[in-house]
């Protein structure tokens, strides 16, 4: 077994975590995953964890599949990684071949990568040399929705909108602009409140006038992950598809985080049917098992930049490890896994009963202000209860729920004062059962047992109001005034 305090001790000595205040991490106490099986992890005390925040949103089929194992293997043994800089492998000419195939409208070409935030930064690159080639270098600006969140490096940081994130090397972005985010609350299937208007309208009114500046807007679509799992009503992104064909600038799909799976298809524009320029793609691609990316690109985009290499249309970008084979070897097989499920309907199956366990248990619960769900992907908002007032950042709220929770034999993961709960797409009924359970007793354990609701002495209705030591409720209170306890 390993030596776990040494493991920690290292890390304390020379890590520097994602995304982490060093000083609180270092203060917190540590967790090394050692092995994984189906949805669990295993720490190196032997404890085990039901991996709810799916590897950041990765991981598709559980850890340690066979067939991915497998496929894994047999590529490592052929050849690790060569080249795909003037070269190609059996591995990338199938898996691209296959993906574009499942692709929508003239997505034919794949360009490679290893992060998401490659495969938008491809994507806007290539938006801006093909307006160039097209004889409008004054197309340079980029659209991105309040709120969007599309990686870390300088060029995604400018696309996105991830305030305090991001705020202070905004004066390093290139050119962009923000149109307001729709406003959505679903929940297990059910569209509770819906407003786009505002949104479309602000668009609309902002192309009208800027168009010919811009060369594409990027947008998650259905889902803003890193937002807080914010959502878009019905028929919105087709709104922005019509928006970007009628004034004639690019639509970039991040779709990094909402493809294989996530939302209950391979693709979540096929939803709409929206057909993009640019489909982004990185996170399920390889079932959380090794870096890859792809940028899916539409065919006058690639037949813009074909000619003469004295003609200076090339594409000069690349990463070291472009199209790795033991990447696509295995986003081949994730691939293959994939459709079956969707076919099977057994992911359907999945999400429908997922939506219910978070509908039935946290939809009123006194300590959620709010949950939303679309297919593998929630946010629970907690608050410290009705009227009561909201917890001061440095109480750090969400993350003291989310280490209570692994006592609870659960990782998860906050953004602020929400739960963010994004499984495998394998998770059965048993696990949720087991998940949501796991959160309400950790619930109970940080926040306090929630004042349970007890009938009302005049009506019987169940209310947390108390009067004089006795259960009214507010109707009958109103009713009977204030010597309403005799
Ligand atoms: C995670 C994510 C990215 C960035 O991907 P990395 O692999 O972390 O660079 C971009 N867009 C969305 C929607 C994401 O969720």
């Amino acid at each position: 077994m390993a030596d776990t305090p040494k493991l920690d001790r290292w890390d304390r000595e020379h890590a520097w975590h994602p995304f982490s205040q060093m000083q609180e991490y270092c203060s917190w106490p540590q967790l090394h995953v050692e092995r994984g099986r189906g949805c669990w992890l295993w720490d190196t005390d032997g404890n085990r964890y039901l991996d709810t925040n799916a590897s950041v949103w990765t991981n598709t089929f559980g850890h340690n599949d066979p067939d991915l194992n497998a496929a894994v293997t047999a590529q490592l043994e052929k050849v690790a990684h060569s080249t795909y800089l003037g070269l190609s492998h059996p591995a990338a000419a199938e898996f691209g071949r296959k993906l574009c195939n499942e692709a929508p409208g003239n997505l034919n070409r794949v360009f490679f990568s290893d992060n998401g935030s490659n495969a938008i930064e491809i994507a806007l690159k290539l938006s801006y040399q093909y307006w160039q080639l097209q004889g409008q270098p004054q197309r340079k600006r980029v659209i991105g929705m309040q709120g969007g969140y599309h990686g870390d490096t300088i060029g995604t940081m400018a696309a996105g909108q991830s305030g305090r994130f991001h705020e202070r090397f905004s004066a390093w972005f290139l050119d962009s602009w923000h149109f307001p985010a729709p406003h959505c609350h679903e929940l297990n299937g059910e569209v509770r409140e819906a407003d786009a208007n505002t949104s479309l309208s602000a668009l609309e009114a902002y192309l009208t006038t800027e168009a010919h500046n811009v060369a594409c807007l990027v947008i998650e679509p259905f889902v803003q992950g890193a937002a807080g799992m914010l959502q878009q009503p019905p028929g919105f992104l087709k709104e922005v598809e019509r928006l970007c064909r009628r004034f004639g600038i690019h639509l970039i799909l991040d779709e990094v985080f909402v493809a294989f799976g996530r939302l209950g298809s391979l693709f979540a524009c096929t939803q709409e049917s929206v057909e993009p320029d640019f489909l982004c793609l990185a996170k399920g691609i390889s079932a959380g098992y090794v870096p890859l990316a792809a940028t899916l690109i539409q065919d006058s985009i690639y037949e813009a930049c074909l000619g003469k290499w004295t003609d200076d249309r090339t594409f000069f970008h690349g990463h070291t490890f472009t199209a790795n084979p033991i990447g696509c070897a295995v986003a081949l097989k994730n691939l293959e896994k994939l459709k079956d499920l969707v076919s099977s309907g057994q992911l359907a199956e999945t999400i429908e009963y997922f939506g219910q366990a978070l509908a039935h248990n946290f939809d009123k619960h006194p300590y959620v202000r709010t949950i939303r769900q679309r297919g593998l992907t929630a946010a629970v908002e907690l608050y410290a209860g009705e009227g009561k007032e909201t917890w001061s950042i440095e109480a750090r709220m969400g993350w003291q729920v989310c280490l209570a929770a692994r006592k609870h034999e659960l990782i998860l993961r906050p953004l602020g004062d929400s739960l963010l709960i994004v499984p495998p797409l394998v998770i059965s009924e048993e696990e949720i059962d087991f998940m949501c359970d796991r959160i309400l007793r950790t619930l109970d354990e940080v926040l306090g047992e929630p004042p349970r609701a007890i009938p009302c002495k005049f009506c019987g209705s169940p209310t947390l109001n108390q009067v004089a030591g006795e259960a009214v409720c507010d109707p009958c209170y109103v009713e009977r005034g204030a010597c309403c306890a005799d």
